[in-house]
């Protein structure tokens, strides 16, 4: 079977990345380990391995081919119809992308289930970002939300996700998608910030379903989100939420201290809060060193130094 016009999607304009040419590990349909129920694919019997999927070479000819055609690639996102790690050469595909790649950087989109298999592991060592999901912490939320394949164990994804925070030498990011009157109750959300502060991601995305899923559920509001954020203290917490309600407010010096105190803030958070005389004084306050920006992964975070 040939894959060679369904392997790449894209060059897309990311605004994170720049320009994100996206290459599917399997593109013939889905094959996952979970079905989550809040899947924008259709639901699908869970899968242990990848039965169909693209060689190596496939993949990398089909990538040059793209350079050739877009030669202003920002970044190659690695992601599948489905969960890109259960693809069998996924480190010699990395190896590869990695020496053609030029000065684009490499991403790769992953429910995180297989972190513990030592090849997965060093593979996701050789991206230059890595996003990993984490919906739930108990075994009942992880069954029931992200419908697991038997045998999947979160005590071992969370182990090693704290051992892959430790050695990567790159952006590790953690991506947590709440539905309503599953994840979000208080007893999973401390539990999911009990291992997030142990794993110690660079960036936590927060969000909740955006697009038609697989099952019938509910996403949560942008309020619980805003709660959520302000509970994961000490963290650097990005709510990614679509048309988020725009509540822009006057902040004296003290306010803006106190407020990224609590939590830091990222741009679009100011953008979303700040009238235009906060956001100035906010300038000034960053030009006399008394908040920092930090850059993780493409997100700009304001903090308190
Ligand atoms: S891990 Fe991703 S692809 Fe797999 S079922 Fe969940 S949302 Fe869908």
């Amino acid at each position: 079977m040939s894959y060679s016009n369904s392997i790449i999607f894209g060059p897309i304009p990311s605004r994170r990345f720049g320009i994100s040419l996206g290459v599917d590990l399997s593109p013939a349909f889905k094959q996952c380990n979970y079905d989550c129920l809040y899947c924008e694919l259709e639901p699908a019997k869970t899968v242990s391995s990848m039965q169909s999927y693209p060689s190596v070479k496939e993949i990398i000819t089909a990538i040059e081919e793209s350079f050739e055609k877009h030669p202003k690639i920002d970044v190659i996102t690695v992601t599948a119809n489905g969960e890109p790690t259960l693809y069998p050469f996924l480190d010699e595909l990395i190896t590869q992308i990695n020496r053609i790649k030029n000065r684009a950087k490499t991403l790769i989109l992953s429910n995180g289930s297989t972190i513990y298999k030592e090849e997965v592991f060093n593979a996701l060592l050789k991206f230059d970002t890595v996003k990993l999901s984490l919906d739930c912490v108990s075994e009942t939320c992880f069954k029931k939300l992200d419908r697991i394949h038997k045998g999947i164990s979160i005590e071992k994804i969370i182990e090693a996700m704290m051992a892959f925070s430790k050695s990567t030498k790159h952006a590790f990011v953690l991506e947590v998608l709440f539905v309503k009157d599953l994840n979000d109750k208080k007893t999973e959300i401390e539990l999911l910030y009990d291992a997030i502060k142990k794993i110690n991601p660079h960036r936590i995305d927060i969000g909740t379903i955006d697009r038609p899923p697989a099952y019938k559920v509910q996403p949560v509001t942008f309020e619980s989100l805003q709660s959520i954020a302000e509970h994961f203290k000490g963290l650097n917490v990005n709510i990614a939420y679509k048309n988020r309600p725009k509540q822009t407010n006057s902040f004296t010096q003290e306010e803006i201290f106190s407020l990224l105190k609590r939590r830091p803030l990222t741009q679009e958070d100011i953008e979303n809060l700040f009238d235009k005389k906060s956001q100035e004084l906010l300038a000034i306050l960053v030009k006399t060193s008394k908040i920092s920006v930090v850059n993780s992964s493409g997100v700009q975070f304001y903090k308190f130094l």
